[in-house]
This record gives C-alpha cells, structure tokens and sequence, in this order.
C-alpha cells in the first residue's frame, strides 16, 4: 500500500460493534487510515462521492435494509469500491453467495480480530488493484496507453445512446498517420514504437476530458468527441490536432516529420450507428489523405464520397480479380538512339485487356488505384519479372540485345524490398543488370531524400539503369538532379508536344538536356510524335527519343518482328 492515507467506511447501526472495529483498526493498522462512518445505507451515499473512499465495512443488517440486499444495493451504489461484509451469523452458504455478489470477503463478528480485519481490509484492497491492473490490460494499448478498440467501442456506444437520447451531435474521427509504414520499415519498430507514444501523448494534449482517443492498432487513431459537435469546433479540433502533429518529432538524434490525416463522419448526419460512423469516417479520411497537398489535411464525410468510394473498392476487386485471371499483358515502346537510329531500348507497359483484347482501361486510370490499394506490389512485381524474362529472351535470341525499361510507381520505388525483387528477378532469368532500366518519377525521390539515396544506391549496385521519368522540375530543380547518382532523364512529353511552337518549352527542354550532359546522364524525350519534334531534339543534342513517330507499345511477339524487319530495312522503324 503507498503512502496515502486509507479512506474506510464503516456502515454499521451499532455503535458497540463501531468502537470495536475503531478500536482494533487503531492497535493493528499501520499505515495512516481514517474511518468514516455512516449508520445506515442512505447515509452512506454522501461517502461516495469518486476517489473518498478506499474500501468499505459492511454490516448486512441495518436499519433501512438487511441481508444480502444490504450487498446488492451498496454494490450498485459503489461499484468501484472494494467491499469486505461483516455479518452477525456465520453461515458458508451466505459467505458464498455475498463473494459472488461481489464482496471481497466475508467476516464473522464474533470471530474479529484486529489482525484478521486488517490483513482482509489490505487483501480487498490489493484484490482490487490487480483487478484493476487486468482491466486496464484488456482495455488498453499496451504501447500507448490509451483505450484499445474495445474500450472506445463502448464508451462510443454509450456517447451514441445519450446522443440520441438528448438528440445531440456526436463526431467520430479517424486519424492516420502519413508515411509511418516507410519509418517503421527503415528506423526499426523501437523507433516506430516511440513515435506513436509520443504521437498518442500528443493527441491527449489537444483534446478535452470529454473526447476519447483510442488507438485501433498501427498507426490509426479514433476520436469521439463529445460536446460541441458542429462542423466549425469540430473542425477546429482536427486542425489542432494536424497542427499537434506537424511539430517534428524527436527520437534519439533523429528528427521525424509526420503528417496525419483525419476523416469526419457526424451523428446523426452521415450515420445512425457505430459501425455506419466508422465506415464513413474512413472513406472521409481516404479523401483527405488524396486531397493532401491540395489544402486540408481533414475531410468531413459526404454522400458523394461513399458513391466515389464504392467505385473505388469495386475497381479495386475488380482489378484483383483480372490480374488473378491473367487479363494484364505488357506491351513494349521502342526507345531509339536519335543520331544513329537504331532501336536501343524498349519500355515494358502494362496494359489491361478484356477476352476480345480490346483495353479494358488505360493505365493513367488503373495504376493510381493499383497504388492505393496495395496490389502494385504484387502486379509490379510480375512486370519485373515478365519484362526481365523478355529481355532475357532477346538477349539470347534477337541478333541485338535490347535493354529493358520497367516503371516503378512510388509506392514499390519506396518498398523496403525493392532491391531484394529485381536482384531476384535477374538472377532467376540470368539477365545482367545493365540490360534492366528502371523509371520512377520525381516524387518518389521527393519526400525523404536520405532513403531515396540508398534505394539507389542499392540498384545502382546491381548494375541496373536508373531514369528518372515524366520530369518537369515540379519537385526537384535542375540543381537537385546532381544529387541523385541516375543514368538518365525522360522529359515529360508536355515539354515535348509544346516545343516546336512554343520556344519557352524548346527551352526548357534544351536546359533539362544540357544539364543532364553536365552530369554526365542522359536526356530521352518521351511522346515523340512529329518528324519536327525529332529534328529540333536532335539539334538540341538529345540522346534518345520515344514517341508513335517511331512506334507504338506494341506486344512481344509484334515488336520482335518490326525489329527484325527494321534490321533489314532501318528506316521503317525511323
Ligand atoms: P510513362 O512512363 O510516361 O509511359 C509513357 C506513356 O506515354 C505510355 O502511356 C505510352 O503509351 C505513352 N506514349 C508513348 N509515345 C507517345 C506519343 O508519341 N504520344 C503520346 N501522347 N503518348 C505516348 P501508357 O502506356 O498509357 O502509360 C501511362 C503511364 O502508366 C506510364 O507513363 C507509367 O507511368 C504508367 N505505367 C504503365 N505501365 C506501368 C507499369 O508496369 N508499372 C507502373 N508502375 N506504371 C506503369
Ligand atoms: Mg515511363
């Protein structure tokens, strides 16, 4: 027992029995205690007001109820109270019934003695604190510290029933983090393990006694919020909390900047039940997170977006179900050295075809949502290792061998396993890395440099190519490039479709191919469509160029052929 004094109500009608407990508490209890007393079960309520007393004595028989009654009543009235019963008769039958009621322990005046009374007063109490102890268990997140997805759950279900019993608002907010998964893989799970303390301690910080924050496991947090459920405070509640949040965080030495996103679904607006509420705060907090960048971090829930979303989760199965059915081909573009004109390179895309072979869906359309649902991963994985087969193929059939361009979305380029996958892809078909190019945007080297850096690095030492694709310069200047240790750079084919009438464009793509020479990369147009694009690319010293002027995306199979026949007769694929 700590240090506090113990707090003992004694609820009992004989003022005889009173001085007997008072004086054997007084001989044997060592630490500080004060004995409260009521002579009656009314006169106990005032006592029990949260944290006034520790434990109660209960005398079954007063004068207001008697038997076990006395035990059900002063149960209901206290239920967070230890109780031990002090009966007159000794009866085992009643003993067993008052523990299962709830009672501590069961004592028998006559046999009191100031020892048994307090070693059962200190059992009670410690009984309790380990019962405590397990709830708090069960019911919170051992990291954290804050309820568990149960806990919330319940108290959510009682807000929503005083909600509408009251006909009061009510919000429910889902909040995640942004790029957690990316330090988790890299910094290890101590580090992922502090910064949701850290996060969780932070969110507790902004919000009131009233809201419930829970942690639903990962990086996912869930808040109730109780009074003032408007749009405007609740608003402003998921902005203090964004804002709590964009403060870096410190761990070790290393300082971690993470965002969050929120979605808000009101009740009884956007729901009349728990489980509609949650399912309408994510979908809201999957807006934001796709609105991010775009201005708010945090979305409220709306009709439109459950009918966009139920779009997407339809696209998204519908996609699992066509790459599991074998509906994704690659098909390959001809990449050509502008000055000789020869077919150097091919770029591997994925193309969704349905039985007829007509495109079900472009890629602009299927890749974002691929990404968003994870399955590029897998689908990437399989363009890997089909294009690295194909190339593997040429190699060793083709009279040239022909290097293989595959793209990465941001999401595989920021796999933890990227390297592992291609190692294992040119292994398995023995292609050597130089005739394997990977592409990947701008933004896949944007956000955390440091670990860009590194994937690099790694591929770079597989002996692979690297690209960088679609530049425009909107995340990473010129200057940045020299950073970043890559072979080449695509220029975005809106550079390419403007230059010949519009010098500003004829310009920045002269910059963006001297600067790549500088740096001893490559500069590739992309979308080359006119003889013109290519004489003014050509002047302009650029190396490569891919473009429907020299082809198409054509199959395996169609593209082996022009290449065979432009062999023969090198100006066809010119
Ligand atoms: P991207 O990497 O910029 O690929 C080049 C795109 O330009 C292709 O579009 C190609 O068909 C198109 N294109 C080529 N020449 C011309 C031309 O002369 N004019 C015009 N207007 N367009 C031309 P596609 O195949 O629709 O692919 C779109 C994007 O989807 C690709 O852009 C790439 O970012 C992505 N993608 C395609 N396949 C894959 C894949 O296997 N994995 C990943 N992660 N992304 C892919
Ligand atoms: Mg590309």
């Amino acid at each position: 027992m700590n240090n506090k004094k113990l707090n003992i109500l004694l609820v009992e009608d004989s003022w005889g029995d009173y001085r007997l407990v008072s004086d054997m508490l007084n001989e044997c209890m060592q630490e500080g205690f004060e004995l409260l007393h009521a002579d009656q079960l009314a006169a106990a309520i005032p006592f029990l007001e949260p944290g006034e007393v520790d434990v109660i004595l209960l005398d079954l028989e007063l004068p207001d109820v008697g038997g076990l009654d006395t035990l059900v009543k002063m149960h209901a009235l206290a239920p967070d109270i230890p109780i031990v019963v002090l009966s007159q008769i000794e009866d085992e039958s009643l003993a067993v019934r008052a523990v299962r009621i709830g009672a501590q322990d069961f004592l028998v005046k006559s046999h009191i003695s100031g020892p048994l009374l307090t070693r059962s007063l200190r059992y009670a109490l410690e009984r309790r604190r380990l019962e405590e102890h397990l709830y708090r268990l069960a019911h919170h997140d051992v990291l954290t510290g804050l309820p568990n997805r149960k806990l919330f759950y319940d108290r959510f279900g009682r807000a929503l029933a005083q909600a509408r019993r009251y006909q009061k608002p009510l919000a429910l907010m889902l909040l995640d983090l942004n790029g957690f998964k990316g330090i988790n893989d890299n910094f290890g799970h101590h580090v992922g393990d502090e910064l949701l303390k850290q996060v969780a301690e932070r969110l507790s910080s902004v919000l009131r006694a009233t809201d419930c924050v829970a942690r639903l496991g990962g990086d996912e947090f869930i808040v109730c919020t109780g009074e003032l459920a408007d749009i405007q405070s609740t608003a402003h509640v998921a902005q203090k909390m964004l804002d709590v949040l964009d403060v870096p965080l410190v761990i070790g030495s290393t300082t971690f900047n993470v965002s969050a996103s929120v979605g808000i679904a009101l009740y009884p607006e956007d729901g009349e039940n728990m489980e509609v509420l949650v399912r309408n705060a994510d979908a809201a907090m999957y807006q934001a997170k796709r609105q991010d960048g775009a201005g708010s971090r945090f979305s409220f829930y709306s009709r439109q977006l459950d009918a966009a979303n139920q779009q997407r989760r339809e696209l998204h199965e519908l996609l699992r179900k066509a790459f599991d059915e074998g509906c994704f081909v690659v098909n390959y573009q001809p990449q050509v050295d502008l000055h000789s004109g020869r077919t150097i390179g091919v770029e591997a895309l994925l193309r969704w075809h349905d039985d007829s072979g007509a495109a079900v869906m472009g890629p602009d359309q299927f890749i974002p949502a691929m990404e968003e649902s994870g399955l590029i991963l897998e689908v990437g994985e399989w363009v890997l290792q089909t294009a690295c087969q194909q190339a593997a193929k040429w190699m060793r059939e083709a009279e040239r061998p022909l290097k293989v361009a595959v793209n990465l979305s941001v999401r595989q380029f920021r796999d933890p396993h990227l390297a592992a996958r291609v190692s294992r892809a040119l292994e398995t078909f023995g292609l050597p890395g130089k005739w394997l190019e990977l592409e990947f945007t701008e933004e896949a080297l944007q956000d955390d440099e440091q670990l860009a850096q590194e994937t690099l690095q790694q591929l770079n030492r597989l002996g692979v190519r690297l690209a960088l694709d679609n530049y425009l310069g909107r995340f990473l200047s010129l200057r940045d490039l020299k950073r970043f240790p890559i072979h080449s750079i695509k220029l975005d084919r809106t550079i390419i479709r403007g230059m010949t009438e519009s010098p500003e464009d004829a310009a920045i793509a002269q910059a963006v191919i001297s600067v790549a020479h500088v740096f001893k990369m490559k500069g590739v147009a992309e979308g080359v469509e006119t003889r013109d694009q290519a004489d003014l690319l050509r002047q302009q010293a650029c190396d490569d160029a891919q473009g429907y002027m020299f082809a198409k995306p054509l199959s395996a199979a169609a593209l082996t052929e022009l290449l065979r026949v432009g062999e023969e007769a090198p100006h066809k694929i010119q």
